[in-house]
């Protein structure tokens, strides 16, 4: 079994990237312009004839995802999705729920009821989630799928892990709050199958790459699937090697200027 899971955040209108999700350089670049997330829609759709939702996992779906709750989900992204006949998943950090920036429970629910899929991003959006305890991690899953399913009025059965901080334990723990799929940060079009949960790789777009890519992405094209992984294989290397070590390295990266 395949699928190919494409992992976006916020797309923000007028450059203005603090109005949505998490502030800071370091969530930044996750975030899109608004002209830019356009373009790669339009190149999706001249790539690959459908977009479809991890409800309908046959063949080698191609799956958009949204990580973490910001506004920008309801507009300008749900629209902009819809106005293809498109639907995205949609995975939130329960904290946030109604704070600056982020999602309010009322539009959670209208983005459900349009026939978007909700999913849990964990309560607290943990920096390394792989480094919590059981206890920590079950409360992550089921704090967040228990209020999500509480504001929807449906089960919620899907879910992405923060950070892109997986480990195996991460994916039991959330098997065991119900979670049926699970959406990882490893480049991969494999599903694998873990205590009953499927557990999906995505490849990440962000902020200044070119719309080839989602479209690469979408069709499975071997030089950007690959060379996403072989990009990702290189960084696990380096995190391997110290997960605080690899997180100061990384801020000062996002911080340099030029
Ligand atoms: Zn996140």
């Amino acid at each position: 079994m395949q699928a190919l899971a494409i992992m976006y955040h916020d797309v923000v209108e007028n450059g203005d990237f603090e109005s949505s999700g998490f502030p800071g350089e370091g969530a930044h670049v996750y975030k899109l312009r608004r002209e830019e997330f356009v373009r790669h829609l339009d190149a999706i759709a001249a790539a690959t004839a459908a977009v479809s939702t991890v409800c309908k996992l046959e063949g080698r779906p191609v799956l958009l995802t949204f990580d973490d709750g910001g506004v920008s989900f309801h507009h300008p992204i749900a629209d902009l999705l819809e106005s293809r006949g498109w639907r995205g998943h949609f995975f939130i950090a329960t904290d946030r729920i109604g704070t600056p920036g982020f999602l309010t429970e009322t539009q959670l629910r209208e983005l459900h009821r349009r026939g978007h899929i909700i999913g849990s991003h964990s309560c607290s959006h943990p920096t390394r989630m792989a480094a919590l305890a059981r206890a920590d991690l079950d409360h992550e899953w089921r704090q967040s799928i228990a209020r999500l399913s509480g504001v929807l009025g449906d089960a919620v059965k899907v879910a992405s892990v923060p950070g892109g901080y997986y480990s195996r334990e991460v994916a039991e723990s959330a098997a065991a709050a119900g979670v049926e799929a699970l959406f990882t940060s490893e480049p991969t079009a494999r599903v694998g199958v873990l205590s009953g949960c499927r557990v999906l790789g995505r490849y990440v777009v962000q902020r200044g790459m070119s719309p080839e890519w989602s479209a690469g992405f979408a069709t499975g094209s071997p030089s950007h699937c690959w060379r996403q992984s072989a990009l990702w294989k290189a960084k696990r290397i380096a995190k391997t090697l110290g997960g605080g070590k690899y997180l100061q390295l990384r801020q000062a990266i996002l911080e340099r200027k030029g």
